[in-house]
């Protein structure tokens, strides 16, 4: 997302809040808990080319968002209690689940600490390739073909286009466009692409998995505490949507068997890759339904109503990104306001995926990128 639009967004959210607005429309737009989708939390980085922190939030912004949360009365809870209080309809408290995406290892490092000293459950969604060190991060690797050029020619949907890369604003630019070509083109391909373009420009990323992303043993370590759950999230994150049924079952499946045999204890939750309306459909969460799991997430934006009691195989979250790291924004969020506004903006727009698409790309709010 451009810093301009990250700016406009800011703005509206700022605005939801001064006004009253988000507190007038909570008790018609608020729900009965929130499921958090983070990635990576690690200390902040110099400003600048960035464009995948927004899956990043530091330490204290996740310390600061647990305190609020407990402050407002939401029980936290794992996600074996979540299903539960969706099963029994046990409205009487809202709740809040924090959940991650991807097993990268700050997480251990940086995020689990918190939930100690809290006391509180929190859950991870791990790729069953990724702790082999075989996992793609094409989206990182795309940032690091990026930020060590000055200027990049490819060819975008056949078309050769001359993109510069010098300055931050060139950069972020030159990112979006690659990066929602590649998200619209076969996922093999968008791979491919990636790694050709690292070739070219002699950027290494035999570790890169390695680097970020927990291994085995790790995992293991972390999921003997009772506070910790793990989930699955494919074997190699793929999008699900854009393959066979075959495939696609095969990959929530094997994802599931082999977590289940490495960590010895069965694996009920999952959460599906990008996890867009692209990414996940009916046929993904039918899936995840066949496949016996309690609880599948997606990264539609929202809070978590009533009516999800009927739809654990797909349930909405709400993105602690990046670029939003206040509090504030979290509260505006936490009254539902955000996400009722937004979906009666889609409700009233053409429904041609030309317009959808414009409109995800604009509110990235729920970072749906990369995930
Ligand atoms: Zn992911």
């Amino acid at each position: 997302m451009s810093r301009r639009t990250t700016g406009l967004l800011k703005g509206a959210l700022t605005a939801l809040h001064v006004t009253g607005a988000d507190r007038l429309l909570a008790p018609l737009t608020g729900g009965v808990g929130v499921i958090f989708m983070l990635h990576s939390v690690r200390p902040a980085r110099a400003d600048g080319f960035g464009p995948n922190r927004i899956l990043e939030i530091t330490p204290e912004f996740l310390d600061a968002t647990i305190s609020l949360v407990k402050a407002r009365g939401f029980d936290v809870l794992s996600l074996d209690e979540v299903h539960a209080r969706l099963r029994e309809g046990e409205f009487d408290r809202p709740f809040a689940c924090f959940t991650f995406d991807d097993g990268y290892r700050d997480n251990r490092t940086y995020a689990y600490p918190i939930f100690r000293k809290h006391g509180l459950p929190f859950a991870i969604y791990v790729p069953s390739d990724f702790p082999d060190g075989k996992g793609d991060l094409w989206w990182i690797k795309l940032e690091m073909a990026i930020a060590a050029t000055e200027t990049l020619s490819v060819r975008i949907d056949g078309v050769a286009e001359h993109l510069e890369t010098r300055t931050p604003d060139q950069k972020d630019e030159a990112f979006a466009r690659i990066y929602w070509w590649l998200r619209s083109i076969p996922e093999g391909e968008a791979r491919g692409f990636v790694a050709d373009l690292c070739e070219m420009h002699g950027i290494d990323t035999a570790n890169l998995c390695r680097d970020l992303v927990m291994t085995w043993d790790e995992l293991r370590d972390l999921a003997r505490d009772p506070l910790v759950t793990i989930g699955a999230h494919t074997r190699r994150h793929l999008a699900l949507a854009k393959l066979t049924l075959s495939e696609a079952r095969l990959e929530m499946e094997e994802s599931v068997r082999r977590l289940e045999r490495e960590l010895a204890r069965p694996i009920r939750h999952f959460s599906f890759p990008y996890g867009d309306e692209t990414s996940a459909g009916e046929r993904e969460f039918e899936l995840a339904r066949e496949l016996g799991l309690d609880t599948a997430v997606t990264t539609r934006k929202g809070l978590i109503h009533e009516r999800h009691a009927r739809a654990t195989n797909s349930l909405p979250r709400l993105s602690l990104n990046g670029d939003y790291q206040s509090t504030r924004y979290v509260k505006v969020m936490l009254s539902g306001a955000p996400f009722a506004l937004w979906n009666m903006a889609r409700r009233l727009r053409p429904s041609p995926m030309a317009a959808r698409t414009a409109v995800r790309r604009r509110w990235s709010l729920n970072a749906d990128t990369s995930t």
